[in-house]
Parts: C-alpha cells; structure tokens; sequence
C-alpha cells in the first residue's frame, strides 16, 4: 500500500507526500478528472497514509496499515450510496462517525467516491463538517465533475486534478495486463489518451478488439456491401460504443494523413501499417480532412443525442461517399 507504488501523476504524489512528511495535512482534498484516471486508487493509497501512525504505510506491519488492507480499520470510512446520488443520510452516517477519535492513529479519513453525485442537501449538510471538522477528520473526495461542487465545498477543498498519463507510464502499468495473444499493444496505449481506465478496458475486453477488427476491414472496402451491413449491425447492437467507434475510425483517418505527409513512425495504428498504407492509396490529404471534420461534427452531436439510427447513417454515408 501507500503513495509511493503508484505509477504515474508524479507531481500529485510529490505534493501529497510533502504534506504528510511536513505535517501540513488539511481536512478536505479532492482528486477529479475523467473516469478511468486513477482518482480511486489514489485516494485510498493517500488515505492509507495518512492513516499510517508511523508515517509510512509502505510494507508496514503495523495494525492500522493492516487493517486498511483487509478493509477493516475502523479510522476508514467510505460513503457508500449504491445509487445515483448520494443523500443527506450517507452525509449525517458520516458525521456521527466522525464524532468519535481515531481508534488507532491520529486521524480518521472519510472518502467520498464520486462526490459529484451529492444531492445540495447533503453537500449543506457535509459543509458543516469542512467549516468545522474535528482536528483528527481528512475528508477525500473523487469527482469527475469536480466543478458542479457548491463553492461553498469547492473553497474549503483543496482539488489535486488527475494529468493525463504518458505513454510509458500507461505501458508499464498495464504490462502485468497483457494477454499473451496481444502482439502490439502499441495501439491500446495511444488510442487511451493519456487514459489509463480506457487501455484496461480495451485490453480486457475481447470484444473491443473484434470491433477494431471490424471497422478496419469496413473501412479498407467501404463499398462493400457484405462489410456495410455487418458494420452497421455491430453499431445497432453497440450503442454505448459508438463515440468510441467514431475515436477508432478518426485514428485510422489521421493515420492516413500522416502516411500520406510521408510520416509513418507514431501512428497510432501501427500494428495495422500496411492496410492503413492501403486506405491512404485511395483518399486524397483533402478528402481526409474534410472527413475528419465531419466525423468531429458527428462525434459532437452524439453527446448531445440526436437520433441514434439517423447518426449511424449518416456516419455510414460520410465514410462511404467518394
Ligand atoms: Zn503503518
């Protein structure tokens, strides 16, 4: 346990663990950024030492390190909602917890896992906590939307945002991951972003690699008819998926582009060099450009819903069209 075997966020753990070795620790931090960031792993690793009386969880036997291993140590406590918010109720369960002293150290830390979904009546009901926390009380919450906090919260609160990860980093955390059938995993990184939840997933999930799969093959013959129909029946059958279908297809268009500027080192879809080298044969710089654009125009309006068949539609037409 403890900050130090994280990988990655190097400037959050260096500050983090400033304010444990230098006894500046506040009563309220906030870890935000997009789901799959890490925001989780870093709160209870931050939690488990501040937690540590001897000031240094990292393979300390000692019983309150032990405890938040197993996820017993009375001085952790989680809210827990099941639901999507979190009540006023969750807030005073907390509060009346929080009356009594550590039971081990001399802290207690109360995390608050996608703080962002707190009704206002139960962030009124915690700032009287933040305005008046008992000396032992570290309150950590996680948020996505960190913003959509009160001000009230959000004044009281010191906010550590989650940095995107580099490729090396995300490489090295995911290698104990890899399947043995995974020859590149150059791909899941780049496409990840600098997200660490996203190449995990797309690791783990093997029907992420056969919709890779597909989409390739649709767009080396998008005239295909056998291709376009059963592209368009995963897409039917993938709602969820299909922003990250659009993300996919953008990648191999900019791929495109590149080749075609004659850059082919750091394509994203390196491991599909050849049949990317072949899609590029057949479009102009000009083509691929416009292209991209409108598939950002379609990616866009699928965040703010429209009409999911007529989406697919007409991103089908706009690959197809010559
Ligand atoms: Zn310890």
């Amino acid at each position: 346990m403890g900050l130090n075997k994280l990988i990655g966020q190097k400037s959050l753990v260096f500050q983090l663990k400033k304010l444990l070795s230098e006894g500046k620790l506040g009563h309220a931090y906030a870890f935000s950024g997009p789901e799959g960031m890490g925001k989780r792993t870093f709160a209870l690793e931050f939690a488990a030492d501040i937690l540590c009386p001897f000031g240094k969880s990292d393979g300390c036997g000692c019983v309150s390190c032990r405890t938040f291993l197993e996820g017993t140590n009375p001085d952790f406590y989680e809210v827990i909602s099941g639901k999507s918010s979190i009540g006023i109720d969750l807030i005073r369960a907390l509060q009346e917890h929080a009356a009594n002293r550590p039971a081990y150290g001399n802290k207690k830390v109360y995390f608050i896992d996608g703080a962002d979904i707190m009704t206002v009546q139960a962030q009124n009901c915690l700032l009287k906590t933040l305005e008046e926390p008992p000396e032992y009380v570290v309150i950590i919450l996680s948020a996505v939307n960190y913003e959509s906090l009160l001000p009230t919260i959000r004044s009281r609160t010191v906010n550590f945002r989650m940095e995107p990860y580099s490729e090396d980093e995300i490489r090295e955390i995911i290698r104990p991951l890899l399947p043995r059938n995974i020859e590149e995993p150059d791909f899941y990184i780049k496409f990840s972003r600098g997200i660490l939840g996203n190449a995990v997933r797309m690791l783990e999930e093997s029907s992420f690699r056969d919709l890779r799969l597909q989409i390739i093959s649709f767009l080396r013959k998008p005239d295909d008819f056998s291709q376009i129909e059963k592209t368009r029946r995963i897409l039917t059958e993938n709602r969820d998926e299909l922003p990250t279908v659009i993300d996919m297809i953008m990648s191999v268009y900019r791929d495109c582009l590149m080749v075609l500027m004659g850059i082919e080192s750091g394509l994203i879809n390196s491991d599909k060099k050849d049949i990317i080298k072949e899609i590029a044969s057949t479009c102009s710089k000009r083509k691929l450009m416009d292209r991209l654009s409108a598939l950002e125009t379609i990616q866009r309006n699928f965040r703010y819903n429209i009409n999911y068949q007529l989406g697919i539609d007409v991103l089908m037409l706009e690959i197809q069209e010559v």
